[in-house]
């Protein structure tokens, strides 16, 4: 079985779907592995280092695919039109393509018509099985950690309380707007830091993890929040008026903050508009809002998403769109790892191939199409 790992082209993206470490594992499975030449470039692994790990190096990305049974990316293979190489025309049919493929209806017809099975890990079910697999946690965890650390480094005071002979410079107040993954990173790391934490979050669980890791808690509470999770651990769309509420409250905390780190998402929807245009002008000019959830639109209304400082008002607004990709190496680690984890956990060791159990919940939670047709409900078409 041939493996094959493609340079990233889509979006400047910085991270690698298999790293010299995962290559030899996959060796030791049984097959043999394929890299594009200057692969790992952003995240500091050398073409040397994935040769040295037994995979062959080949300039041109059809080469690599030639023959391939599984290909690993990071975001979806580019189509036609989309960039200097048609990479899904060259990708032989009948391969598994494992990504996180953001794929819509279309793109999974596209799979579909080109006999490609795919796999888009971002859909995987947050169960405990999935865990070691979860890209969305592995990436949002990192993302937190760096959020804090570009936070701290736009700031032009300091983060810990400095007492020094020529007096004392106060600890940085940091408000942490919703606290999932990516959210108690952020309080963990900004606590290490020095700095002074409050987080809010709309889910009850939210509220006990925050106060368990030394922050404190900002939020308004009513029967809405009671109910505020799915059944699948993930937070509602809250009501307009829940919302009202909820902004007068993180008013008061915004207007005391030196650092704003955005993390609230709510699946399928635009991030939720946490701080207002009126809170960021109420904001102590020189104080920094970090928004990771800029792709999505972001939870700050003065976020440009995709651009890297936006100033209102004195305010640094950070709006980055991937921030996993800012912290390349680390985040290419960890994202390699969670795929060996799902190829291994789905692997015939007798075939020395992929096996996929259509009866799996993980299986049925990721996977687009199958042998020429969508079998995902997402993006089966709609019934007449
Ligand atoms: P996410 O990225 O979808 O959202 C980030 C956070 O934003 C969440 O905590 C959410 O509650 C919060 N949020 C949404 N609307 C908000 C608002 N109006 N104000 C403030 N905060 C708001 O979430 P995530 O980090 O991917 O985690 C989702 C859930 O899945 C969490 O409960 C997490 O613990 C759980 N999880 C479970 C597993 C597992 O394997 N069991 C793995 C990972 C995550």
């Amino acid at each position: 079985m041939r493996l094959a790992v493609l340079k990233e082209r889509r979006g400047g993206e910085t991270r690698v779907a298999a790293t010299p470490e995962t290559v030899k594992k996959f060796i030791a499975l049984g097959c043999t592995v394929a890299v594009e030449s200057g692969l790992g470039l952003h995240a500091g692994l050398t073409d040397a280092a994935y040769a040295e790990a037994g995979a062959d190096v080949f300039a041109d990305a059809a080469t690599v695919l030639s023959g391939a049974g599984i290909v690993l990316k990071v975001r979806a293979p580019l189509g036609t039109g989309e960039g200097e190489v048609d990479e899904l025309m060259l990708i032989p049919r009948g391969a598994l393509v494992i990504g996180t493929l953001g794929a819509d209806a279309a793109a999974a017809q596209r799979f579909a018509m080109l006999g490609l099975d795919a796999v888009s890990m971002e859909l995987l079910p947050r169960i405990t099985r999935a865990q070691s697999m979860d890209v969305l946690s592995s990436q949002a965890n990192l993302a937190g950690y760096r959020a804090v650390i570009e936070a701290a480094f736009a700031y032009d005071k300091g983060f810990p309380m400095l007492m020094t002979a020529a007096g004392t410079i106060p600890a940085a107040n940091v408000l942490v707007l919703g606290a999932g993954v990516a959210g108690l990173q952020a309080i963990a790391t900004a606590r290490r830091l020095g700095g002074r934490v409050s987080a809010s979050d709309v889910r009850p669980a939210a509220k006990e993890e925050i106060k368990s890791l030394g922050a404190a808690f900002v939020g308004y509470e009513d029967e809405e929040t009671k109910a505020a999770q799915t059944s699948g651990g993930y937070a509602k769309a809250m009501s307009p008026e829940y919302l009202a509420k909820q902004a007068e409250v993180v008013a008061v905390a915004a207007a005391k903050a030196d650092i704003v780190i955005c993390t609230a998402l709510v699946q399928g929807r635009r991030a939720p508009i946490l701080l207002n245009e009126a809170m960021v002008a109420a904001m102590k000019p020189g104080s920094v809002v970090v928004d990771l959830a800029a792709e999505a639109g972001g939870n700050c209304a003065a976020t440009v998403p995709g651009e890297a400082i936006t100033t209102v008002n004195g305010v640094k607004v950070l709006g980055y769109r991937n921030w996993p990709g800012r912290i390349a190496g680390a985040a290419s680690n960890l994202y390699a790892r969670n795929l060996l984890t799902f190829l291994t956990t789905f692997w015939d060791k007798e075939a020395k191939a992929p096996l996929l159990v259509e009866t799996d919940d993980i299986i049925k939670g990721a996977q687009i199409t199958r042998a020429g047709a969508v079998v995902h409900p997402n993006f089966l078409p709609k019934a007449a």
